[in-house]
């Protein structure tokens, strides 16, 4: 299904059998059907596909078992309840449309299917969710100019943006292995990062815990069908290869980096941990929201031909607002709710969805099902916008003020960070992302 196109799944008058679904304030309403693989919590049982509605898993191997699906969708189903979905993401995505208009059917209210659909319910909180996808690669762009700009300045003022940042897209490959699934319930732990690192003031390197670890607030694409070694993908078809979306913290140790990334780019600032959130939202979900690309001020080149098309300048951008929260020990402690320290929006990226895989492509590598693209860190034009502790505490110059009186210019051991994100449109039923939340421990002895 193209983008911008949507059916009889984005209805807003469908309602679920499923009562959370309904209440307006769940990110799981029926028309949303996000994938993701989980288990039951403390069994060692092996992942397996669900679908998240309101505040239950379908279970989509029981669903097969129970025959619940027939045809295309059945097919779907079955290959979706292995441990990772780069099966059902390397399909024709014909396939994952018919699970969804299926799914749609079956838990939508008055489904003759509702009393053996129920039996495969698994609720959220009894259950563990898993990497959605065995990744075989992790491409982290860098595609907001307002991130770049901001960064940019902090170490060269007089010239914030590299020359080549409005004609190429920026990206890094990135650590696969160190991804994972974490949630505001189940948060992603992981050491603070160790490493050499190199301040002004010092007369050469140090090595210790990294002492400005910080997070970036990303968006996560999700290929789909792949292309073979040699062959590209064009801005026509690009986002027929891309599955879905959810959220991405790519955490990044800025002193570690500081030292490391010239020439080559980051290394250890961020191999030490990526944090995702479980659900992948598909693409097919995301039609109502579809927005123009980002308008590029006067003055500014437009993208060479093979990143540009006038259906990617109609429809390439994604109106996904995305929130960062930050829950310390002290308001965890007191009882406190997280607090909210900026927000932004995705259809402010400089480059869209499509040109990220027209671009990765050009050359002749190839992407495969289950390979992930990090848009880099989203960062809008006001403070209140930025998408990093780097940007907000101005490379750690200006405090961060919690209500509480705590203040903050990069994490503290401890900190839990949240990332969420939702889809509003006018005419269309709210749909969200859950969140992608991770805590930081103390630095392992040295
Ligand atoms: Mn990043």
């Amino acid at each position: 299904m193209s983008s911008g196109n949507t059916n009889e799944t984005h209805d807003p008058k469908l309602r679920s059998w499923v009562d959370a679904a309904n209440d307006g304030k769940s990110d799981f309403p029926l028309q949303n059907l996000p994938l993701g693989v989980f288990r039951r919590a403390g069994k060692s049982d092996d992942f397996r596909g669900g679908v998240a509605i309101g505040d239950q898993i379908l279970d989509l191997a029981a669903a097969v078992r129970a025959n619940i699906f027939s045809g295309d969708a059945a097919e779907a189903a079955a290959i979706a309840s292995a441990p990772t979905l780069n099966e059902l993401m390397g399909a024709d995505p014909g396939l994952a449309s018919s699970l969804r208009l299926a799914l749609s059917r079956v838990l939508r209210e008055g489904s003759a299917q509702e009393g053996r659909a129920r039996a495969c319910l698994v609720p959220m909180k009894d259950a563990e969710m898993g990497i959605p996808a065995t990744i075989g690669d992790f491409t982290d762009f860098f595609s907001s100019v307002f991130h770049a700009t901001n960064t940019g300045g902090m170490f060269r003022p007089d010239n914030p943006l590299l020359p080549n940042y409005k004609h190429v897209p920026i990206a890094y490959h990135g650590r696969a292995s160190s991804i994972r699934v974490g949630t505001s319930t189940a948060p992603q732990a992981f050491p603070r990062p160790v490493g050499q690192t190199k301040p002004a003031d010092a007369p050469g390197p140090l090595f210790g815990p990294s002492k400005r670890l910080d997070y970036e607030l990303e968006v996560g694409l999700w290929i789909g069908r792949g292309n073979t070694l040699g062959s590209r993908i064009g801005i026509a078809e690009a986002e027929s290869h891309v599955f879905g979306v959810n959220l991405l913290n790519d955490w990044s140790a800025r002193d570690i980096q500081g030292w490391e990334y010239q020439p080559l780019g980051p290394f250890l600032a961020k191999n030490f941990a990526t944090t995702i959130s479980p659900w992948i939202v598909t693409l097919e979900a995301l039609a109502p929201y579809r927005t123009a690309a980002f308008a590029r001020p006067e003055g500014d080149p437009q993208p060479m031909a093979y990143l540009d098309s006038e259906r990617n300048r109609a429809m390439g951008g994604l109106d996904l607002q995305l929130e960062v929260l930050l829950l310390t020990p002290k308001m965890r402690a007191a009882g406190a709710a997280p607090v909210r320290l900026s927000a932004s929006n995705f259809k402010d990226s400089y480059w869209t969805i499509a040109q990220f895989v027209a671009h990765h492509t050009v050359g002749g590598c190839n992407l495969q099902a289950g390979d992930l693209l990090g848009s880099g860190t989203q960062s809008g034009p006001t403070r209140d916008q930025y998408g990093s502790m780097l940007e907000l505490s101005w490379g750690g110059k200006n405090p961060i003020e919690l209500p509480n009186g705590e203040t903050r210019t990069f994490l503290e051991d401890g900190d839990t960070l949240i990332l969420k994100g939702a889809c509003e449109r006018e005419g269309f039923v709210r749909i969200g992302f859950g969140d992608a939340a991770g805590t930081v421990l103390p630095a392992l002895p040295i």
